[in-house]
């Protein structure tokens, strides 16, 4: 894994997080599928394959991860649900980096979904512990008060399992809005997908990027009005990709995606389309 998409003075890979399942309708919301699958083709029963790739950046001082996959502790029953068809891989796919899981110093969380958060803890040998045992955890305080606390609905993706580790743990640290993480890196409070949801921006010698986490799934999700029936606040996410979608085609940033299985990361102009792409 020699291949980083560079940003100034940082380097940012997508780990190997393995692949899974969600029902198209699920991801498009309200957009008809004659319409969907002329971009992602869903298969016999409906369900589009997709990525849940981790983001690792390297800064010239530190190690950061921006979410962490879906893990290792799901059942076979939870795997058959979610469609795995690979399974989450990051910690290999971090050592062909030259890195070890110690090295990690922050890990920084959109939200609290299993499919983001499964890779806080690992099962190993029996055991379950702490994946980057040295590493920051940074999560929106909203969106911990949310996953410990969660309403009928978001019960289904919130489990306890991946995050109860953390509390009253030294290594949760929890962000009360916007917030410089190391320097170039911060999170913004965003809301949107969850009430807690936040996205990362990135910065290096005038080079940017932003990761808007499930707010911008797949660069197919560009449209403002194609929110996921999955975003509990559907008309912050329309507003919220109105408004980073604007900031960040008149910046020349990189768009950075975790679900896309078409591409990682890109460039949009004003009309959608897309204009560099990472990998090229
Ligand atoms: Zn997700």
């Amino acid at each position: 894994m020699e291949n980083a998409l560079k940003l100034g003075d940082l380097k940012l890979y997508w780990l190997d997080g393995g692949r899974l399942g969600f029902d198209g309708g699920a991801m498009f919301g309200v957009v008809p599928k004659k319409v969907w699958q002329k971009r992602l083709p869903a298969d016999d029963e409906n369900f589009i394959d997709f990525i849940a790739s981790p983001i690792l950046v390297r800064t010239p001082e530190t190690v950061v991860i921006i979410e962490t996959g879906f893990g290792n502790k799901l059942t076979e029953k939870q795997k058959k649900i979610f469609r795995v068809t690979k399974e989450w891989n990051i910690l290999k796919s971090l050592s062909e980096t030259g890195l070890s899981r110690e090295d990690v110093e922050h890990v920084i969380l959109t939200h609290l979904d299993f499919d983001h958060a499964g890779g806080i803890a690992v099962l190993e040998d029996g055991e379950i512990a702490l994946t980057f045992p040295n590493a920051k955890h940074h999560v929106q305080a909203k969106e911990w008060e949310d996953a410990n606390n969660p309403n009928r609905r978001a019960a289904h993706s919130y489990w306890p399992i991946n995050f109860e580790m953390l509390r009253d743990s030294e290594v949760l640290v929890l962000a009360d809005g916007d917030k410089e993480i190391v320097p170039g890196i911060s999170v913004i409070h965003s809301g949107g997908h969850h009430r807690g949801h936040q996205i990362v921006t990135l910065e290096s010698n005038g080079e940017k990027a932003i990761h808007m986490g499930d707010v911008l799934p797949t660069h197919i999700h560009f449209n403002p009005l194609w929110v996921m029936g999955y975003d509990d606040h559907p008309i912050d996410v329309i507003s919220l990709r109105e408004k980073w979608e604007h900031k960040g085609i008149e910046e020349g940033a990189w768009f950075t995606f975790y679900h896309d299985p078409l591409l990682n990361s890109c460039k949009f102009d004003p009309d959608g389309n897309v204009i560099q792409k990472w990998p090229e």
